[in-house]
């Protein structure tokens, strides 16, 4: 995240007990494809790299099915909902308000399908519009009945199926929940709640595959779709590897953390070793050339740059092909520094740069028992793997 980029949390609201499911969980913890229907939408926006925090709010009776729903993912503690959605909500916001984000994704637990680009669609229009939510155009013709009888066919031009999630600015739709609650309105999404405000709301494309699961039908629908889903994607490995040399300095920058030492390292860039293998790890699994192709040493323009420019770019790559990261796997080989003291701040540091929970990330370190350039201390070296998850090229 740059200093201009929006800080985004997203909010799913799983507080629900579902009238229409008949299922023995309530249905945002039924199995789906051998996890919880939570889970789903979980990773979805706990891999997303555009989203930092993200904060679940849960029935109080739900907490060891929510405990074991969101396992080893890193999820902002949770909140305890209200009596009604909309309660839930306000709920919810006004959790977050302390971490500040400037930007909300909201979204229904009961929506496992949502796609990353879908998340992307509302990010996007957030950048001129108070409000957007994904929606699909009404393709039906729609009919009112009474009785079982038709009583009137309704116009269906200008109609739209509401999705989530619904993105606003924070500071924006907490004032609209807060109106909302004083005038005591049962709205029944969110973006109802900004229109009552006279926020503006935009129109984003979603996707079909976004449904939300009310009845076992639902589930059955899902999960031949996650099972398409899964057919259409391949899993492909990246490796990189990198060398820098030790110079002048007081401190070397490894995976985007400035640690003290003997020497500095030599590069065209800040010489972040651990960065760059990375970096030519994801562009290796995308088969997209390698670092120096992108960022060529000739151009001025990347000297004594910071290279978590390089990383990012290689990360939205991987999105821009509908990729995700999966999972990196570091070694640095040195005699010096010491990792260990650091491997957690890179870890973390490289989880929020890749968009990957730490049990996603791996930092570890080796000698070569003193033999070679490493072990005369001449300089430090990277290698790094990256498993990218992948449309099928051939699909
Ligand atoms: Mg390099």
């Amino acid at each position: 995240m740059s200093a201009a980029d929006p800080k985004t949390a997203a909010l799913i609201v799983a507080a629900g007990r579902g009238q229409r499911f008949t299922g023995s969980l309530p249905k945002q913890y039924a199995d789906l494809a051998g996890r919880p229907v939570l889970r789903h939408s979980l990773e979805t926006f706990a891999y997303h790299p555009r989203v930092q925090d993200l904060r679940v709010v849960i029935h109080p009776d739900d907490l060891p099915l929510y405990r074991a729903a969101s396992k080893g993912l890193e999820v902002g503690k949770h909140v305890a909902g209200g009596d009604s959605r909309q309660d839930s909500v306000r709920r919810g916001l006004e959790s977050l308000a302390e971490d500040a984000p400037d930007l909300i994704l909201i979204h229904d637990a009961a929506r496992p399908l949502l796609a990353p680009e879908v998340i992307d669609n509302v990010l996007d229009a957030l950048e001129i519009h108070s409000g957007a939510i994904p929606a699909l155009p009404v393709v039906d013709t729609l009919k009112r009945g009474h009785d079982g009888l038709i009583t009137d066919t309704a116009a269906r031009q200008d109609l739209w199926r509401a999705q989530t999630p619904q993105g606003f600015h924070v500071t924006d739709i907490l004032r609209a929940h807060a109106a909302a609650r004083t005038s005591g309105e049962a709205l029944t999404d969110d973006a109802a709640v900004a229109e009552a405000a006279g926020l503006g709301v935009a129109l984003v494309p979603g996707n079909r595959e976004n449904i939300k699961v009310t009845t076992q039908e639902d589930l059955e629908t899902a999960e031949l779709w996650l099972a398409g889903r899964a057919a259409d994607r391949e899993t492909r490995v990246g490796q990189g590897f990198d060398v820098h040399r030790f110079g002048p300095g007081s401190a070397v920058i490894l995976c985007g953390v400035k640690i003290p030492h003997s020497a500095g390292l030599k590069g065209h860039s800040d010489a972040d070793v651990a960065l760059h293998a990375i970096t030519d790890a994801l562009l290796g699994g995308l088969g997209a050339g390698d670092i120096g192709s992108h960022f060529p040493p000739s151009d001025p323009r990347w000297r004594n740059a910071d290279s978590t420019i390089f990383l990012r770019h290689a990360v939205e790559l991987v999105q821009r092909s509908g990729g995700q990261i999966r999972h990196v796997d570091l070694t640095l080989i040195c005699e010096g520094p010491k990792i260990g003291a650091h491997r957690d701040a890179m870890r973390a540091r490289l989880g929020e740069l890749l968009g990957l929970p730490q049990t996603r990330v791996s930092v570890k370190a080796t000698t070569t028992e003193r033999l070679g350039f490493t072990g005369r201390g001449e300089g430090i070296a990277a290698q790094a793997i990256a498993t990218l998850s992948l449309p099928r090229a051939d699909a």
